[in-house]
């Protein structure tokens, strides 16, 4: 099968010809229509998330049909179209994997880091951590729920029942967590790189009130922030944005060193937390809510055999919404 893979760090990915691999035990063999590009495929390939298996087939936003399955794998048919996410492994025993809490367990297996994902003709997956995607959305338009959408809905529901939130970074989760939180009838505040006006019009567009440069102030206090862009001095600036009592949420895996700030700035109780990874809990919720949202992702497409240029477009800013790599089509996609 054809597969992009990443042999070190800092290196372009390789186009490849390799076994198609074969399910095992409670696994499901998916023939990959498209997976997406997130951010942390980036941080793999430059080396900022050092403990990736190799050689490695990135990719963890992929969507594809089952046309194979493992022994004693029971919960698909042959010919569902499944997502595979980030998730693809937890142990089940630990303190986290019992308390509802196993995005943090210790011995979690991640696909397209300590797994091979779906940057390949195929992908094997453990079932139990692969999602039915609704039949209303392609393989195409599907493949960014499966990070950006995940993640950013975990993003989300940290802020609780905040009603103005920041979004700081207006990329594949935030076009996303915008859609949702206009259904809820919260406010959107879209933070962009200064000067990137294509980026604000694209969130103004998926309903944001405001739109602005990510060092200026928003023209009202906001009760949460999400800082998606892998800035560390968007942090500060969040908090300096909030309402007393708000939250800054920081949704990415690797952010640059947070700048340090006057204590004034944690004075009057913001809280500040990570999101990390995902439960499949997240994953159910988010997967019954999205079709009567509905979400619509914004993609831009390129073959497999591009990954690198997808990822190249991604480090540059030039993505609006979310790059998908598209690998094989089924008949039912125009
Ligand atoms: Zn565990
Ligand atoms: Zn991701």
């Amino acid at each position: 099968m054809r597969a992009m893979v990443l042999d070190a760090p800092q290196r372009p990915l390789r186009c490849a010809d390799l076994p198609r691999p074969a399910p095992r035990l409670g696994e499901v063999l998916v023939r990959v229509g498209a997976c997406a590009v997130c951010r942390t495929d980036l941080h793999v390939v430059d080396g900022e998330l050092s403990h990736p298996k190799l050689p490695l087939v990135p990719g963890h936003e992929v969507v594809g049909a089952i046309v194979e399955k493992g022994e004693r794998a029971e919960r698909f048919n042959l010919g569902d179209c499944v997502g595979i996410p980030w998730l693809g492994w937890t142990c089940g025993a630990c303190s986290f994997c019992r308390s509802g809490r196993e995005n943090l367990c210790d011995q979690a297996r991640f696909t397209g880091y300590t797994l091979d994902g779906g940057y390949a003709e195929f992908a094997v997956a453990d079932e139990r951590y692969c999602f039915r995607i609704p039949d209303s959305y392609s393989d195409i338009e599907a493949a960014p729920l499966l990070c950006a959408g995940l993640i950013g809905y975990r993003s989300l529901v940290k802020t609780g029942d905040a009603r103005r939130v920041g979004l700081y970074g207006f990329g594949a989760a935030a076009h996303i967590v915008a859609q949702i939180a206009r259904y809820q009838g919260r406010e959107i505040y879209a933070f962009t790189r200064p000067g990137d006006r294509d980026a604000q019009q694209f969130a103004k567009a998926l309903g944001a009130v405001w739109a602005g440069d990510s060092d200026a102030p928003p023209p009202e206090e906001l009760n949460a922030a999400i800082v998606f862009a892998p800035v560390g001095e968007l942090v500060p600036r969040a908090l300096k944005a909030l309402a007393k009592g708000g939250i800054v949420a920081c949704g990415g895996i690797h952010m640059s060193d947070i700048p340090s700030f006057p204590y004034e700035l944690l004075w009057q109780e913001p809280n500040i937390c990570s999101v990390a990874n995902l439960t499949r809990r997240d994953g159910e919720e988010f997967f019954a809510l999205a079709p009567h949202v509905p979400v619509r992702t914004t993609v831009q497409t390129l073959p497999l055999e591009q990954a690198n240029e997808a990822l190249n477009r991604l480090r540059a800013g030039k993505i609006q919404g979310a790059a998908v790599l598209v690998t094989n089509l089924r008949p039912r996609q125009a």
